[in-house]
């Protein structure tokens, strides 16, 4: 039977089969297997639990034809702009720059959510379905049994599963490892510790959680909730998250079995997605800390393993003055390794954030270059620097100019930190 129904009013397309790789183009490729339905003004995009996840106006009024609203597991509503191609790409690494409603660093981009026909979709889409019921009669059964169950995920529904997956994973996930763009932050959060070991006073993602480590049947049973929680939708994931702030100082043993066990839970070999990634954040303390054998063991594991460490800066003025505990040296010792670690493990990719503002000490850029220009012999592929805007919601010429300098400056890829939730 035909996966595809058409009337006057709309065409359902169902378990529609996108790309299988994460691909980086200038017009929009999107991933997995998802259900689809599309009425002269809109199409939008249901995950395999029947889930809206994506959706974009066909009219005039919708700004370009390449732009779409994305609705993450944590409920948020993305809109993703092209910023018209101009420099988007050179700065975050993406064709597509994320906006937010909710307060971020971004330097880049306007207001698309005071846009009228992108309101019209985050406020009435639910509306739009209800009113397609209406025309039902006659249809195939699986197309309006597909229909009732995409109406039954109402803004509420999704609003109470977005909040089971901050009680599975232990609240809120403030920030979002920025490595997590090449698989458009489409993980499963697994938390093995929570909080941070040096609550800086600059930092607005941190919680007040000392850091504590997850026990192993905790962490396996919270693996099982994920599992329930993902649900038929699990087969479009292949990439995993270890949250929270600083998972790398969790104990290397349980590092190791976390992403074994989930990656066998999870069923990630059977995904439709190729090529597996690990995210997780580190610090200077954890990494500096990590016996060599863990990177050893973590470079044998299936797909990348994307490590991101908060250097914020290589100048002791500046780490004293944003209440960073933490010194020059060894931010200089952690950006050693990182080489040595890119150099010799092709599966491990160690990248590093370093903080921007027009406000700090002079010597802050000066000593970053040193280590990203100076230090290095020549051009680099791998061990991204992430630059990090230090405030929020204030779009700024002066700072991007400032990072496209440090940017042609850096014999590694460099790119801006855009900070989003979960
Ligand atoms: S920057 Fe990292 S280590 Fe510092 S307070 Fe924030 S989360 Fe914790």
């Amino acid at each position: 039977m035909s996966n595809i129904f058409t009337s006057d009013k709309l065409k359902i397309t169902l378990e529609k089969t996108g790309s299988t790789v994460y691909a980086k183009m200038s017009f929009p490729v999107h991933c997995g297997i998802y259900n689809e339905i599309e009425t002269p003004d809109f199409i939008f995009h249901f995950n395999l639990n029947g889930e809206i996840f994506r959706a974009k106006g066909k009219g005039r009024d919708w700004a370009h034809p390449h732009e779409w609203l994305k609705r993450t597991q944590g409920n948020d509503w993305i809109y993703y702009s092209t910023g018209g191609y101009t420099g988007v790409f050179e700065a975050t690494g993406e064709y597509y720059l994320p906006n937010f409603q909710y307060p971020t660093n971004s330097i880049l981009g306007g207001h698309p959510f005071a846009q009228q026909e992108i309101r019209h979709i985050c406020e009435s889409w639910h509306q739009i379905l209800q009113e397609l019921l209406d025309h039902t009669l006659g249809w195939p059964d699986k197309f309006s049994s597909f229909l009732r169950d995409a109406i039954a995920n109402s803004p509420e529904v999704l609003e109470q599963k977005a909040h089971r997956l901050q009680e599975i994973v232990g609240g809120r996930i403030s920030v979002l490892p920025p490595d997590a763009r090449h698989v458009d932050y489409n993980f499963i959060p697994l938390t093995i510790s929570r909080g941070c070991l040096y609550k800086c006073t600059f930092c607005k993602v941190k919680n007040g959680t000392v850091f504590t480590e997850k026990t192993r049947p905790e962490i396996a049973r919270q693996i099982e909730q994920l599992k329930q929680h993902w649900g038929q939708d699990l087969v479009n994931y292949n990439s995993l998250f270890l949250g929270e702030h600083d998972a790398l100082q969790t104990n290397a043993d349980v590092i190791l079995l976390s992403i074994e066990t989930a990656y066998k839970e999870l069923g990630f070999a059977k995904s439709y997605i190729a090529d597996n990634s690990t995210f997780l954040f580190g610090s200077v303390t954890s990494f500096l800390n990590a016996p060599e054998c863990f990177f050893r063991q973590l470079n044998t594991f299936p797909g990348m393993t994307y490590i991101n460490i908060g250097l914020e800066s290589a100048d002791q003025e500046t780490l004293d003055r944003i209440g960073k505990p933490i010194t020059e040296r060894q931010v200089e010792e952690s950006f050693a390794r990182s080489q040595d670690i890119n150099d010799r493990y092709a599966s491990i990719e160690i990248t590093a954030n370093f903080i921007m503002d027009d406000k700090l000490p002079e010597n802050h850029y000066r000593k970053i270059l040193e280590l990203i220009r100076e230090k290095l012999p020549h051009v680099k592929p791998k061990g991204s620097i992430y630059f990090s805007p230090l405030t929020f919601n204030q779009p700024s010429r002066s700072r991007l100019f400032e990072f496209n300098r440090l940017k042609i400056m850096s014999r590694l890829p460099a790119y801006l930190y855009i900070i989003q939730r979960l």
